[in-house]
C-alpha cells in the first residue's frame, strides 16, 4: 500500500496526522499535508486507510 495527498484538494484540516500521524503530517512550514514515501508499513496500513476514508475532501488517495 502506498499513500498520497492530493496537493490541490487538502485544506489542512489536520484530521489525517491526527488519525496516522506515522504516515501523514503537516509541514511545518505550511501548506497542505502529505504522506511518508514509500510502503506503508502493514502495522499502520488500517489507520492510513481511515485517514483516507476521513478526509472531509478525499484529498488522501491509497493505491493497494
Ligand atoms: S484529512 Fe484531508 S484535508 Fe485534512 S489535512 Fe489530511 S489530506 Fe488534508
Amino acid at each position: 500500500m502506498t499513500a498520497m495527498v492530493l496537493q490541490k484538494v487538502c485544506i489542512q484540516c489536520g484530521l489525517c496526522p491526527t488519525i496516522c500521524p506515522e504516515v501523514f503530517y503537516l509541514p511545518d512550514s505550511g501548506g497542505s499535508a502529505q504522506a511518508a514515501d514509500g510502503e506503508v508499513p502493514i502495522e499502520h496500513q488500517a489507520a492510513a486507510q481511515e485517514a483516507a476514508e476521513s478526509c472531509p475532501v478525499s484529498a488522501i488517495v491509497i493505491q493497494l
